[in-house]
């Protein structure tokens, strides 16, 4: 593609003074100017250490900017970033490290003793004393720059390996599909160890030259104020996120002068949520992404998104999509099958892992293990994970439509569908509720609901009222734990 692993240094050249990283828990800010001479010491710090081109350098932090440096100074030096999930157990950390082998593993104050328990070459943060000096390694777009380990909702951690061109190739899509400017300016509370946190938007909107806002832990009223404060214009949250949003006094009383769109993304968003937005007349977007894939794929126009509730709208410039049948068939309008993305975004392969890197490419087209299904006007819709649909007595049945259908009950705050093994129907639909008031009578008005709007084979079999949904560490719904738990 282009030479562009260094783009840090030259769009510090471009614009020297504009504001390109803000802190909240500490405060500090950083000029796109100080950001690239911070990326210049991390560098000098790695090379001093006898990294060689492909090392991994590991990190386990909580969310700060001082992530940003480490992961431009990797890049420059051609070292292999892998943001960890701080929130893994131990034994999961030292598996991925196994896995990875890194040179260096990087943590934060708080994670010091940790990393020196699973690790023998730990360091902790820290360089302003280091000169910003360098030398420089040539590279080219195929090299990787970044792996992220998958979240593990369906299965083990996997390494995801991206190259300079996937990344790049996402953040330039992104700009140009999404019109993102200079003046553009994000909030993230989404994790810098995943990709909705680290190529969602923080490095498009870098990658323009706008300003990104970094929170470390979700709070909804202080997310709602940051959004305010900072004049944010275009931010991502997962839906859960957005629904402790939506539940606060705070959400009533705030009118968002300065956003342009809220996106949701990670998980399907129920159509409640959309309602909360537009009552406000602001634009409200989901998107559709995956580690293995940009995370961006779709855009949606705003009027388009306000009327078709719960589409991603069609493949962004720069990517293609398809939705295949189980024959490997191009589906018809509205059958459904399963999603496959094809574009420079999409990553090189698992590390260590050719078995799933095979199973998962195909002549270059990602098979996503999700299903979607597109409208008459293209428009692409997704129909839930593949692993999740409900197989009872025979019949398919998608969880997010029964879900989409219960969230409209007034009492309903938050539900989740799974399939429980049963000997008879082979998997029941199984409805976990969490609601203030929960009763015999509410499970009743449940049931007539969703036999007015679905077929007699989607009702759910049994419903359960528990005080929490399990999630995952991006707040998505763990509805593994939840099978786990209930067989
Ligand atoms: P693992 O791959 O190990 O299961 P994960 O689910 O956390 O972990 P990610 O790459 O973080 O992996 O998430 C991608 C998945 O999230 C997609 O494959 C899809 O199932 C789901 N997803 C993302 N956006 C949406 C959306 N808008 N609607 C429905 N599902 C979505």
């Amino acid at each position: 593609m282009l030479n562009s692993e260094s783009w840090i240094l030259k769009r510090a050249s471009l614009t020297p003074f504009k504001i390109a990283l803000i802190d909240i828990q500490t405060n500090r800010q950083w000029t796109y100017k100080e950001l690239a001479n911070e990326t210049l010491k991390w560098l000098n710090v790695l090379q001093k250490k006898g990294l060689s081109k492909g090392s991994r350098v590991a990190l386990i932090a909580e969310n700060s900017i001082d992530f940003f440096p480490i992961l431009f100074a990797c890049g420059l030096g051609g070292f292999i970033f892998v943001p960890l999930n701080w929130r893994l157990a131990e034994k999961e950390l030292i598996h991925i490290i196994e896995d990875c082998t890194p040179s260096l593993l990087l943590t934060d104050h708080k994670f010091e003793q940790l990393g020196k328990r699973i690790f023998q070459h730990t360091f902790t943060l820290q360089c302003s004393e280091e000169k910003a000096d360098y030398q420089s390694t040539s590279m080219s777009g195929s090299d990787p720059w970044l792996m992220i380990y998958t979240g593990g909702t369906t299965g083990k951690p996997k390494g995801v390996v991206l190259s300079f061109d996937a990344v790049n190739c996402n953040a330039l899509n992104t700009i140009v599909s999404w019109g993102l400017e200079p003046s553009d300016c994000t909030l993230n509370y989404m994790p810098l160890f995943h990709t909705g946190g680290i190529n969602a938007l923080a490095l498009p909107i870098l990658m323009v030259g706008g300003t990104v806002v970094i929170g470390n832990k979700f709070n909804p009223e202080e997310a709602i104020r940051a959004v305010n404060d900072y004049k944010t214009t275009i931010s991502l949250f997962v839906p859960t996120m957005y629904q402790g949003m939506v539940d606060t006094d705070y959400f009533k009383e705030s009118t968002f002068p300065t956003v342009k769109v809220f996106l949701s993304g990670g998980a399907p968003c129920p159509k409640t949520i959309y309602d909360h937005f537009a009552k406000k007349g602001l634009q409200f977007k989901e998107g559709y992404g995956l580690t293995e894939a940009g995370p961006n794929n779709f855009y949606i126009s705003p009027e388009l998104a306000a009327k078709k509730k719960g589409s991603v709208g069609k493949s962004m410039l720069f990517n293609s999509v398809q939705i295949r049948n189980e024959e490997g068939a191009i589906c018809k309008v509205n059958e459904v099958g399963e999603l496959y993305l094809q574009g420079k975004h999409v990553f090189t392969k698992y590390w260590n892992n050719e078995k799933e890197t095979a199973k998962s490419l195909d002549n270059g087209w990602l098979k996503t293990g999700d299903l979607a299904k597109m409208d008459e006007d293209g428009d692409i819709y997704i129909v839930g994970r593949k692993k999740d649909m409900i197989i009872t007595g025979g019949e398919n049945v998608y969880p997010q439509e029964v879900e989409q259908c219960i969230i409209t009950h007034p009492q309903v705050k938050e539900v989740a569908v799974v399939g429980i093994p049963d000997k008879k129907w082979g998997e029941i639909v199984t409805a976990f509720i969490v609601s203030k008031n929960p009763s015999p009578e509410m499970k009743d008005d449940i049931l007539a609901l969703c036999r007015t709007q679905l077929g007699v084979y989607k009702v759910p079999k049994q419903i359960d009222f528990v005080e929490e949904l399990p999630k995952t560490h991006v707040g998505k719904i763990d509805k593994k734990q939840l099978i786990e738990r209930s067989v």
